[in-house]
């Protein structure tokens, strides 16, 4: 079967080439390649929906980024936003969140259509138009840094998380802007200001995710770990430490055939809580199913 970008991705796609001849578009991209088709990625043609493709990424260089966000935040065709590890959901407001996964998009931007016919309908995105899509106007655009840090100071944009996702979302650099804040607060100095520092969680956190499958499996889940900052081998350790209960310390590795035959032996419980627990395990959750199989069949 055929499959086609969504007309209303057409249309972005369109708008962003009238707007911006001569943009740089090799980080464009729309179908799945190899990688995207083995996991559930909007890339993929929708066979069920006559083959609709409902992604699109756009690239970074020659565009107005952040007037591309807010105005596909602003969309009713639209799903989620994918830009510079953060991601910005219909479910969750639009409101910025930190991204985990592996590639950041730093060099393009996905969006993501909803399942609906709707959503595939052509028509413009506001763009090129001047058209007040969004409240504020994109970060090149609109009021500059000092003015914005006096609004900060001023209580305007709230605080914490909350505040720099706000300010993020109205197109400002929210660390530039902390900045100023920080140098007006300290008397005017001109020391360098911390940037806010992102949310972190702590490492039983993280290991609790793992066991949750949340962060997938090895070696994928390690480079996942280490790109948001965490120490893959300190999760590891302390996703041994729970999985392991009161033998603490898991230094043993079983081999295939002892794990499997401790499968059969109903240790490890059954189906996904199964998988999710050796995989956790640090060990490859196929060839322990394999193996059981293998000893099951005889
Ligand atoms: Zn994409």
């Amino acid at each position: 079967m055929a499959y086609y970008l969504a007309p209303s991705l057409k249309s972005l796609r369109d708008e962003l080439n009238a707007a911006h001849p001569n943009r740089d578009r090799t980080s464009d991209g729309w179908i799945g390649d190899p990688a995207h088709a083995a996991r559930k990625s909007d890339h993929n043609p929708d066979y069920s929906a006559s083959g609709v493709v409902r992604a699109l990424d756009v690239d970074h260089d020659g565009i107005d980024k952040a007037k591309l966000r807010i105005r596909a935040c602003a969309d009713s065709r639209t799903e989620y936003v994918i830009q510079d590890w953060r991601i910005y959901t219909r479910s969750n407001g639009f409101r910025a969140a930190r991204y985990t996964g592996v590639n950041g998009h730093t060099a393009h931007t996905h969006i993501s259509l909803r399942h609906t016919k709707a959503a595939e309908a052509a028509g413009s995105w506001g763009y090129s138009s001047g058209a007040a899509a969004s409240p504020t106007p994109p970060s090149s655009g609109g009021k500059s840094v000092t003015v914005v840090a006096g609004e900060v100071i001023a209580g305007k944009w709230g605080s914490g998380a909350d505040r720099v996702n706000r300010l993020q979302a109205a197109g400002y650099d929210a660390r530039a802007v902390q900045a100023e804040v920080n140098r007006r607060l300290s008397g005017g100095s001109a020391a360098p200001a911390p940037a806010p520092a992102p949310a972190r969680k702590s490492v039983d956190q993280v290991a609790q995710e793992v066991i949750d499958g949340r962060w997938g499996n090895n070696p994928e889940r390690s480079r996942r770990l280490q790109a948001a900052g965490y120490s893959a081998s300190a999760v590891q350790a302390a996703v041994n430490r729970r999985l392991g209960g009161r033998s603490a310390n898991r230094a043993v590795r079983l081999d295939v055939g002892t794990l499997a035959q401790q499968v059969i032996n109903g240790q490890w419980g059954n189906g996904n809580e199964r998988r999710r627990r050796i995989t956790a395990a640090g060990y490859d959750y196929e060839s322990v199913r394999a193996e059981v199989n293998r000893r099951v069949r005889r």
